[in-house]
Parts: structure tokens; sequence; C-alpha cells
């Protein structure tokens, strides 16, 4: 058995010097009831793989500034950020922003391909250059062959190339305005990838706002959220504030996000004015859905994935089913084990392969159990991992849109 109350944990760990704020040893109170939702201990049963382990390297790392082994950093690497401890720990630590910290303390040098990434995550013009080389690869009837070469493995891009589905070249419209008695003006935020990636769940989700009564604007000198890179140890600095210096300047009622991971990043800005007009896109539409708005019926059984984004961070997840319930005679029901992540974690099924296919698998038995016709997930980042030719998953938005009547 797992005895998490033989844990060592040294004394006084709240460092005026660092800022930081973390548990005693008499408040955390060795519960241990941030363990069994911990997908990584699900997966290697061990105590090295659980959150209050790696509050013990962040620990060192952030206010003791004493070495960290190799073991050590490995398994707090091995965290897919799910936030899941955050939600079950009666000592409140704020995970996330320790992790966080400890990463950009840590400063692990990028390599190549991490750093063309972040290049291309930045930089919204070259990343537009690149879509049609892309699509140009998926077309040329190269990808068997190539991937038959082993020349992916060999660069380590076969999880990435896994990955790549059909980008849409044409940029979005800056402004979409409803044909509706107008109710309202709101900004879309995109994100990074979503423009040429998830095209059909921003289209779903222009179709829907407008049906309501809504114009939608999308800024182009919007940036990404940030996530990445702040998860990782970069400095998101630079994102952050230029989102909210384009936002914030919007005449507009609303900022909308569409995917759950996006959305906790935007809801940690430290600008009241911009949260202040945040919403996720099924609250929004709950709350203003009109009253003559009818989708047509459908007799499918849908399951709902909750990303962990959605559910330990906005803790919104139950919007979805709300408002699925728009769509007459819709079954919905929740994934059984949804309290688990599915180990997309942003960049974690590039960065930890192993884990996030052991992570997935355990979730899409999951899905075959609950004989399901499709499942619905709010994250971009799970609905591509989680696809597979058993196993459609859609943004519920896609399903909303393609009802309307
Ligand atoms: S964030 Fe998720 S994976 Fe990381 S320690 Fe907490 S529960 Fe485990
Ligand atoms: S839930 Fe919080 S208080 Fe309980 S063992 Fe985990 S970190 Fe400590």
């Amino acid at each position: 058995m797992f005895d998490f109350m033989d844990l060592e944990f040294n004394d006084a760990q709240q460092s005026e010097s660092s800022g930081f704020y973390i548990p005693e040893a008499s408040e955390c109170m060795r519960c241990g009831q941030c363990v069994s939702g911990c997908p990584t201990f699900r997966l290697f049963q061990i105590h090295e793989e659980t959150p209050r382990s790696r509050l013990r390297t962040i620990s060192k790392i952030l206010v003791e500034d004493s070495p960290v082994s190799p073991e050590e950093l490995k398994h707090l690497n091995n965290c897919v950020q799910c936030r899941a401890c955050e939600t079950s720990c009666p000592s409140k630590m704020a995970y996330g922003q320790l992790f966080d910290a400890a990463q950009a303390k840590l400063q692990t040098p990028l390599n190549s391909l991490a750093k063309m990434a972040f290049y291309f995550i930045e930089h919204k013009n070259h990343r537009a250059w690149l879509m049609p080389f892309l699509k140009g690869y998926l077309k040329s009837g190269l990808q068997n062959p190539l991937r038959r070469s082993g020349i992916f493995e060999k660069f380590n891009l076969a999880n990435a190339e896994n990955l790549l589905t059909e980008p849409a070249l044409k940029p979005l419209f800056e402004i979409y305005p409803t044909n509706r008695i107008r109710r309202g003006n709101v900004a879309l935020f995109t994100g990074c990838i979503a423009e040429h990636f998830d095209r059909e769940t921003l289209e779903a989700a222009i179709k829907l706002l407008n049906a309501n009564g809504f114009n939608v604007q999308i800024p182009k000198q919007q940036s990404c959220c940030g996530a990445i890179h702040q998860h990782n140890g970069q400095s998101a600095t630079h994102l952050i504030e230029n989102n909210l210096a384009v936002f914030n300047s919007l005449n507009v009622d609303a900022v909308i996000h569409v995917a759950t991971g996006c959305g906790a990043m935007l809801s940690e800005y430290e600008s009241e004015s911009f949260k202040k007009r945040l919403f996720d896109i099924h609250e929004f539409l709950l709350a203003n859905w009109s009253d003559d708005l009818k989708l047509e019926s459908s007799n499918l059984k849908v399951a709902v994935h909750e990303p962990c984004s959605g559910r330990n961070v906005l803790k919104n997840q139950q919007s979805v089913y709300a408002l699925l319930q728009k769509i007459p005679d819709l079954n919905v029901v929740a994934l059984a084990d949804n309290h688990i992540c599915c180990g997309s974690g942003g960049r974690y099924m590039l960065t930890h392969p192993e884990n996030a296919a052991q992570l997935r698998e355990l979730k899409q038995q999951i899905i075959h159990d609950a004989k399901v016709d499709l499942v619905v997930s709010s994250n971009f980042g799970c609905v591509l991992h989680l696809n597979s030719n058993h196993t459609t998953v859609l943004h519920p938005l896609v399903l909303l849109a393609g009802r309307l009547i």
C-alpha cells in the first residue's frame, strides 16, 4: 500500500525572499487526498509520482535553493500539469503557480525542436507561411513512405507528425456581423494554432454567436495566450502584455475563448478590466441564448470529456452539459473517470509520449465502455489526443452549430 504518511517534509517552507508560499509540514496534513486523482500516480503507483513528492522538489528549487537530483527532476517533469491536486488539497496549495515558478527558476535549456516550436507559436506571420508547406506535404502522398523510412524518429519528429491534420490556409475575417437583430459585440480569442488546425470549432463559435445576435470581432494582433511558455519555464510576459493591450482597447461587450486550455491561462492574467469581460463560450451562450433560436433534434448518445483546464481551473464544466441540452432528445452523459487527465496536457503528449499514450489508452477504454456515438471535449488538445479510428471526439460547439435550423 502507498504509505503517504511516512513521507518526510522539512519545516518552514515559506520564504520571505522568494515570495512563494509553500505550506509548512504542519500545514500539509499528509492527508493524501491529492494522490488518487493524480494521473501519474495512477500510472506508476510510487510516491515520487505524487503531487506531495513534487511539492517537496519544488520547495527545494524555490525556497531552499538546494540541489535537485536528476531523478527528482524527472519525476517533477512527469507532471501533466492537470492541477487536479489543487482541487483536492485542503491546504489550498497553488500547485500550478508553484510548478510554473519552479520551471522559470530552473531555466532548462530548450532543444532545437522546442526552440522552433516556440518561435512559430510567437510569430504569427511565419506560422502562416509554414502552413502551405504542411498542407502540400499531407497531400503529396509522401507521408507513408517518409513514415516508413524512419526519418521522423531520427529527428524526434514522429509524435508531432502523427498529430498533423490539414491546416486551414485562409485567414479568418476581422469581423463577422450577425444577420439577426444585433444584441451586442464580442471579440473572439483564437489563440495560436486554432486558426489553422481547429478552424471547425472557431467557425462553429462564430455561427452560434451570430445566430444569437452578436457581431464577432477577431483582432489580428492577438497572440498566443502564453500557457505553453509559462508551463515550460519561458517568459510569457510579452504575449500577455500584447493580448491585454489588444483586447482591452476594443469596444466590445465580451472577450470569448473557446478552448479551456487557453481560457484557463487567460483567466489568470493579472488584469481585472480584462477578466471582467472574459467569458468561456459555453457560459456566454447559455446566458445569452435567444428564446427563438431552435436546434434540430438528435437521438445520439454523447459523452462529455471534461478537460482538466475546465474542471480544475475554470471550474465551469457543467455549462457544457447545460448547453448541449439545447439539442432536443440528445442523450448527454458524463464520461466515467472525468477527474483523471487524458494525458494531452499541452505539449505533454509530445514531451512524454509514452505516459500520454498510456493515459489515453485508459481513457479510450472508458470511452469504449460508455457505448456512446461520440465524445465531446471543449479543449482542442484533448480532441487531438483522443481522436482515433475508433473514437470520434468533437468540440461541443461543432455539434451545436451543426444542429442550427
Ligand atoms: S498537476 Fe496533475 S499530474 Fe501534476 S502533481 Fe498535480 S495531479 Fe499530479
Ligand atoms: S492534499 Fe494537500 S494537504 Fe493533503 S497531502 Fe496533498 S498536498 Fe498535503
